[in-house]
């Protein structure tokens, strides 16, 4: 989640200063998560004259919190949600062909455990009539999938599902429940590094169009008139800007944003969703390379799966309006519950868990029974000129990780028709960051073993010809605290990914965070790296391994022995 940045003061970055010299902008987005991020490239495509800024690092908020799972909804279906399905899956399959070397196929697997369960509250639903979902069974469930793969289209470049009954998912699945009387297994996709995708996006729409900028780590402070006043948090300078149009990407941040820019909004009902990571081998062993997709007792939809040998188990869905909730200890208990009903007779308990992290879902207000049935479509209200603010501002409300580009396109279709400009470009078959000309020659990295070849790959797609370039640049070793990264992989990430804090290296640019792999000698190793780059005195690389020890035991549970 978000942080503040109270501790450092770093050096002053040239992007922020240069804003004072170009203050007029057509368009300003406030929020870099996925949706700000998503609307920037389009924007960036059609050749418009943008900026986008965050309070924090991108991808810091709900978007580094998602499951890491792109998919059509299957439980969307039982709202009767099938345009939203229809656009997820569509989204989905463009996805697994334009970032190839994040977004993966993902087979996942519903243990069931009744035939019939669950078609009453599933008709009442449809009807539009209030009914709180439970189990569902082996006929719903089939009904429901034969309906994905239809809406996934013919084009989809994923298998169809299939069933297996009581025998044959006992023989694959030995400490699978043994009440189970089939499972069904159905195709949605993984994403391995949704920050880096992020990163990438923002380092594309950069590229394609030298007017669009995103700087993380500034926020905004107030409106009047046509001028936005922004505040790099760094340095804690001020500057002034003018645009046409200002939307708010700010998720669960939206109202109190539209608060900062001069208007009242209630736009959001947010609930706040936490996961675990568990270091388990053999409940990683018993899951295999699916994903598990189940029914709790109280009839929300839990899954977990595997990822760097790790296990990501969750989601709670919990009304807050808190949008920097983090992951409590009753959640952590209800995810361990939950899982045990799938493998009983494997032991899981806390001291499994090596991270937790929670997001809040920017879900629109609303009056639905439970929180599960809350829509996840995305919508755009906007407030026109008001207040003595001189321009109108869109706001990002709702919508999936999956559709960013749908949403992305919608606005900015309304935008060019406000700017009076044309379209110029469509993103749909565009390749994103390391995916362009996926997969790459292993020829190409001739000085290095195939392990780490493959290892570099999965990280930067065929960027990691570019990392690869500068490792042999020079002299070069393996971390002594991780040996799965080298000094000078960690050194080119400082100096090219736009890293201003160390969190934003072990949380957003790698895994070492999420997977549990971070130990108080890591991070001053990557401290002692990174900080001749940032420029960092001794003082304030101290201050920086305070701050990210901080956040690790605050946010995400782990605490470090010293
Ligand atoms: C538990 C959970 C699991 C999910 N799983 C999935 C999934 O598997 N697949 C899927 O498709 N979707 C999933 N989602 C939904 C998806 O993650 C969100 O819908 C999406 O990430 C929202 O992105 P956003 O850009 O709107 O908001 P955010 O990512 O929250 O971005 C908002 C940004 O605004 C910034 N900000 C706030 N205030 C200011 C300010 N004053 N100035 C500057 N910047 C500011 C914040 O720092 C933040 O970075 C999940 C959501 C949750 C909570």
């Amino acid at each position: 989640m978000s942080q503040s940045t109270e501790e450092t003061t770093h050096f002053v970055r040239q992007g922020f200063a240069s804003l004072n010299e170009h203050p007029d902008i057509s368009v300003l987005i406030v929020g870099g998560g996925i949706n700000g991020i998503g609307l920037l490239r389009e924007l960036a495509l059609q050749g418009i004259d943008v900026l986008l800024i965050d309070k924090s690092d991108f991808c810091s908020g709900t978007s580094a919190a998602m499951t890491r799972v792109i998919h059509g909804g299957l439980r969307y279906l039982e709202n009767a949600e099938l345009r939203l399905v229809r656009e997820s899956l569509h989204e989905r399959n463009m996805l697994l062909g334009n970032a190839p070397h994040y977004v993966k196929p993902l087979p996942t697997t519903i243990p069931i455990f009744s035939w019939t369960s669950g078609i009453i509250p599933a008709i009442r639903n449809l009807l539009g009539w209030p009914a709180k979902p439970g189990d569902r069974g082996a006929i719903l469930i089939k009904t429901g999938l034969t309906l994905y793969d239809m809406l996934a289209g013919w084009k989809s470049p994923l298998p169809k599902h299939k069933f297996r009954l009581r025998h044959a998912a006992l023989s694959l699945r030995p400490a699978l429940n043994p009440g189970v009387i089939c499972t069904a297994t159905y195709y949605d996709a993984r994403i391995t590094y949704p920050e880096r995708l992020c990163l990438e996006l923002v380092q594309d729409a950069e590229a394609s169009f030298s007017k669009a900028r995103a700087l993380n780590y500034v926020s905004l402070q107030r409106a009047t008139g046509k001028t936005v006043v922004l505040r790099d948090e760094l340095s804690r300078e001020t500057c002034e800007v003018r645009p046409k149009i200002v939307v708010n990407a700010t998720g669960a941040w939206i109202d109190l944003t539209n608060r900062e820019l001069g208007h009242k909004s209630d736009f959001i009902g947010g609930t706040k969703g936490s996961h675990i990571v568990l270091d388990h081998p053999e409940l990683a062993k018993a899951t295999g390379d699916d994903m598990i997709y189940f029914v709790n007792r109280d009839g929300r939809i839990c899954i977990f799966y595997t990822v760097g040998g790790k296990i990501i188990a969750g989601a709670t869905d919990i009304p807050t309006k808190d949008p920097e909730a983090v992951c409590d200890e009753a959640e952590v208990d209800y995810i361990i519950e939950a899982m045990r009903q799938v493998f009983p007779s494997l032991r899981v308990d806390k001291s499994n868990v090596v991270y937790r992290f929670c997001g809040v879902r920017p879900l629109p207000r609303s009056n639905a029974l439970t929180p599960g049935q809350v829509s996840r479509d995305h919508s755009f209200p906007v407030i026109t000129p008001d207040n003595g603010i001189d321009f109108p501002v869109y706001s990002l409300v709702g919508g999936k990780w999956t559709t960013f580009r749908a949403l992305s396109w919608q606005v900015a279709d309304e935008i060019l028709k406000v700017l009076g400009r044309p379209c110029v470009c469509d993103s749909a078959n565009l390749s994103i960051g390391g995916g362009k000309n996926y997969p790459p020659e292993m020829s190409e990295y001739k000085d290095f073993s195939d392990e780490r070849v493959k290892a570099l790959i999965e990280r930067y797609g065929t960027g990691a010809k570019d990392v690869a370039a500068y490792m042999k640049s020079g002299p070069d070793s393996l971390l002594i605290n991780n040996n799965r990264y080298s000094r000078r992989e960690i050194e080119f990430i400082a100096r090219n990914e736009r890293v201003i804090h160390l969190d934003d290296l072990i949380l957003r640019r790698t895994l070492m965070g999420m997977l549990g792999e971070v130990s108080l000698a890591l991070l001053e190793e990557l401290a002692s790296i990174i900080s001749p780059v940032l420029q960092w005195s001794q003082k304030e690389k101290e201050a920086e391994v305070e701050r990210t020890v901080r956040l690790l035991q605050r946010v995400h549970g782990v605490i470090l022995a010293k």
